[in-house]
C-alpha cells in the first residue's frame, strides 16, 4: 500500500474534474485520479453543444435562459443555482475559446449558435438559437481543450486509479447537527497493478459522472456506474432527486446510441408510420424542440398507440432527408455516420429508426452553490466538494434542458475547484487517515479475489437481470405496480449478489474484480431511484407516473434526499429555493 498527500484531490477527469483542476492547481497541489485516461471520459461523448444567451446570432438573454431552465426542470430547480448557471454561461464559453476551442463559427466570426430542445425567446415565445457547438463533437472539443491546458499546467494526473471509497473523520449520520464532519482522504486501486493506495487530501472534489448504466438502454458509456454518488452513499451521505432520470428522445432504435437534438436543432423532424409530424399535437409551439421528457413521452404513446413504425412498430422515425446532404455533412457528420454504421440507413434519404435511451441523471450527490457536498439539507462537509453529473446542486430539477449539461460542468467545476482550493489553504496541514481507513477496500477486494471458484453467481447475469427490469420497470412510464416488481428484482439480485463469484484472481488489470464492485454500485443506486420513484406519487419531469398523471406542488413541491440505512433507503425531503418564478402549468 503506498500513501500519498495533497492539497486538493479531484476524483474524475472528465469536463467537471479537469475545469475544477485548471483552478485548483494554479492555487493548490493538486492531483486528479481517474479510472479511465481523461480523453476516454464521457464528456468526450456529448455532441450537440453548451447554452450560453450570448446573443451572437439573435436576440437572447440571460434571464431567459434561467427561465427556460426552471420550467425546463419543471419548477424543481433551485432558482438560485439557475441563476449562476445562466449568468455564468457566457464566461464560461468565453474561457473555452480563449483556451483555444474551435468552436464553429457565424459569417462575421463570432461562435456560431443553433437551436436546442426548451431554449426559447421571451418566455416561450419561440425557439431561440442559444446552443455553441463544434459540429456534432462539441464534447469531444471541450474534453481535449482542457485536457491541453491541464498538459501546459502540470496538472498530475493519476489515471486508471479507481476511486473506492472516501474516508470522513466521523460518520455522518451518527454526529449530531451543528457538529463538523470532514473529510480527511479517498482509498484507491491501481488498475495496472491491483496496489491499494491512500490519498489523504484537505479538500476532495467527486467530478465522476453519470450513472446510465442502471438502464440497459442508454446513451452512457460501459463505464458510468455511478461510481461517486454511490461510494457517497456509503459513507453515511444523502442522494438528491434520485428518481429523476433524462431519457433522450432519439437513441438509435434497439440500440440506445445517441443521435444528438441537434439533428431536430438543425431541421430535422420526428414522424410516426402515419408519416405524421406528432409533435405538433403535443407541443404546438416549439413542436420537436420541446423539452426532452415531453418528447420522449409523446414517442413512447405514439407507440403505445399504435403508430409505431418498422415491422414490430416498435419505434418513430427521425426524418432529416429534406436538409441538403452538404449541411449534413457540415453540422451533423458523426450522428449520421452513427445511423449509417449501425443501423445501416442512409440518413439523405431515409428516415433514422429512434426511440428514447437512458441519459443523464438529473439528482446526484446534493451540493451547496460553491460545490460543498451537504449532509443533511444544509450542513456542509468540511473539504468535500462535488461538481458534474454526479452531483445535484440543483440546476436541471425533475428534467434538464439539452446542451445544459456541458454548461453546468464547466460553471460548477470551475466553482468546486476554487472552492476546493480556497478551502485548502486555510487549513495547516493535510488531515491524518485513520488506521484503517484503507480496510473497506481491502476486505472488498480480498472477499472479491477468494470467491474465484467459489461464488457460484455471475457478474454478468446478475447485471443483466438489473438492467432489464430498470429498462422494463422504471423508465419513460412508471407506476405502483412496476416500480414494486423492479423493487422485488432489485432485492433478489442483491441476494444473490452475496455469493457472487468471479473468475481472475489476479492483480495486473483485473477488471473482472472490477465489474463486480461496479455492479454493487448500480444495486445500491437502482435501490435510492426506486424508492424515490414510488413515493413520488406525481408526474413531473422525466419522472412520470401513471397512477398519478398530475403534477401535484401541494404534496410534492420538494427534492428527495435518499440516505442509506441498515433498514434500506431511508428518505427525506428538501424545500425546492424560488427566488423568481412560481411554478406554473408547463405547455409548450
Ligand atoms: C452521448 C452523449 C451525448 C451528450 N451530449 C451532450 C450535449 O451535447 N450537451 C450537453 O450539455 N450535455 C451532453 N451530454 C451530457 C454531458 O456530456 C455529461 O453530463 C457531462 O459531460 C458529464 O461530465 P462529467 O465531467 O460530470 O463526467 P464524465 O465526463 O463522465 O467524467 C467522469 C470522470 O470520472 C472518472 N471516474 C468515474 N468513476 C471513478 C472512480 N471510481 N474512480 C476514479 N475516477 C472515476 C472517469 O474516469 C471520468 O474521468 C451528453 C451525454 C452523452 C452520454
Amino acid at each position: 500500500m503506498t500513501h500519498h498527500e495533497y492539497d486538493v484531490v479531484i476524483v474524475g477527469a472528465g469536463g467537471a474534474g479537469m475545469r475544477a483542476a485548471l483552478e485548483s492547481s494554479e492555487r493548490s497541489r493538486t492531483a486528479v485520479l481517474t479510472k479511465l485516461y481523461p480523453t476516454r471520459s464521457h464528456t468526450g461523448a456529448a455532441q450537440g453543444g453548451m447554452a450560453a444567451a450570448l446573443a451572437n446570432v439573435e436576440d437572447d438573454s440571460a434571464e431567459w435562459h434561467v427561465f427556460d431552465t426552471i420550467k425546463g426542470g419543471d419548477y424543481l430547480v433551485d432558482q438560485d443555482a439557475a441563476e449562476i448557471l445562466c449568468r455564468e454561461a457566457i464566461d464560461a464559453v468565453l474561457d473555452l475559446e480563449k483556451m483555444g476551442l474551435p468552436f464553429n463559427r457565424t459569417p462575421e466570426g463570432k461562435v456560431d449558435q443553433r437551436r436546442f430542445g426548451g431554449h426559447t425567446r421571451n418566455h416561450g415565445e419561440a425557439a431561440v438559437r442559444r446552443a455553441c457547438y463544434s459540429a456534432d463533437r462539441t464534447g469531444h472539443m471541450i474534453l481535449q481543450t482542457l485536457y491541453q491546458q491541464c498538459i501546459k499546467q502540470g496538472v498530475e494526473f493519476f489515471n486508471e486509479f479507481y476511486v473506492l471509497d472516501v474516508i470522513l473523520d466521523k460518520d455522518p449520520q451518527a454526529t449530531p447537527a451543528g457538529e463538523e464532519v470532514s473529510v480527511t482522504g479517498v482509498v484507491a486501486l491501481e488498475l495496472a497493478t491491483g496496489e491499494i493506495h491512500t490519498f489523504a487530501a484537505k479538500s476532495v472534489v467527486f467530478a465522476t459522472g453519470g450513472a446510465g448504466k442502471v438502464f440497459k438502454t442508454t446513451s452512457n458509456a460501459h463505464t458510468l456506474t455511478g461510481d461517486g454518488m454511490a461510494i457517497a452513499l456509503g459513507a453515511g451521505l444523502p442522494l438528491e432527486d434520485m428518481e429523476f432520470f433524462q431519457f433522450h428522445p432519439t437513441g438509435l432504435a434497439g440500440l440506445g446510441i445517441l443521435l444528438s437534438e441537434a439533428a431536430r436543432g438543425e431541421g430535422g423532424i420526428l414522424r410516426n408510420s402515419e408519416g405524421e409530424r406528432f409533435m405538433e399535437r403535443y407541443a404546438p409551439t416549439i413542436k420537436d424542440l420541446a423539452p426532452r421528457d415531453m418528447v420522449a413521452r409523446a414517442m413512447a404513446n405514439e407507440v403505445r398507440e399504435g403508430r409505431g413504425a418498422g415491422p414490430h412498430k416498435d419505434y418513430v422515425l427521425l426524418d432529416l432527408t429534406h436538409l441538403e446532404p452538404a449541411h449534413i455533412d457540415e453540422k451533423l457528420p458523426d450522428i449520421t455516420e452513427f445511423a449509417r454504421t449501425y443501423l445501416g440507413v442512409e440518413p439523405y434519404t431515409e428516415p433514422v429508426p429512434v426511440y428514447p435511451t437512458a441519459h443523464y441523471a438529473m439528482g446526484g450527490i446534493p451540493t451547496n452553490v460553491t460545490g460543498q457536498v451537504l449532509r443533511s439539507n444544509s450542513e456542509p462537509v468540511t473539504g468535500l466538494y462535488a461538481a458534474g453529473e454526479c452531483a445535484c446542486v440543483s440546476v436541471h430539477g425533475a428534467n434538464r434542458l439539452g446542451t445544459n449539461s456541458l454548461l453546468d460542468i464547466n460553471v460548477f467545476g470551475r466553482r468546486a475547484g476554487i472552492a476546493a482550493a480556497e478551502h485548502a489553504a486555510t487549513v495547516a496541514s493535510v488531515p491524518v487517515m485513520a488506521d484503517d481507513a484503507a480496510s473497506g477496500v481491502e476486505t472488498l477486494v480480498a472477499t472479491l479475489r477468494g470467491s474465484v471458484g467459489a461464488g457460484t453467481e455471475r457478474v454478468a447475469d446478475l447485471r443483466k437481470a438489473l438492467q432489464e427490469t430498470m429498462d422494463r420497470n422504471v423508465q419513460v412510464f412508471r407506476d405502483a405496480d412496476s416500480l414494486e416488481e423492479a423493487r422485488g428484482v432489485i432485492a433478489d439480485v442483491k441476494a444473490r449478489y452475496a455469493n457472487v463469484g468471479i473468475h481472475d484472481r489476479g492483480t495486473r488489470y483485473n477488471t473482472d474484480l472490477l465489474e463486480a464492485i461496479e455492479l454493487k454500485f448500480l444495486i445500491d443506486l437502482s435501490e435510492v431511484v426506486i424508492a424515490g420513484a414510488l413515493a413520488r406519487e406525481e408526474s413531473r419531469g422525466g419522472h412520470y407516473r401513471e397512477d398519478f398523471p398530475k403534477r401535484d406542488d401541494e404534496k410534492f413541491l420538494h427534492h428527495t434526499m435518499a440516505y442509506g440505512t441498515a433498514d434500506g433507503v431511508r428518505l427525506d425531503t428538501k424545500p425546492v429555493v424560488i427566488t423568481t418564478y412560481q411554478p406554473m402549468e408547463r405547455k409548450y
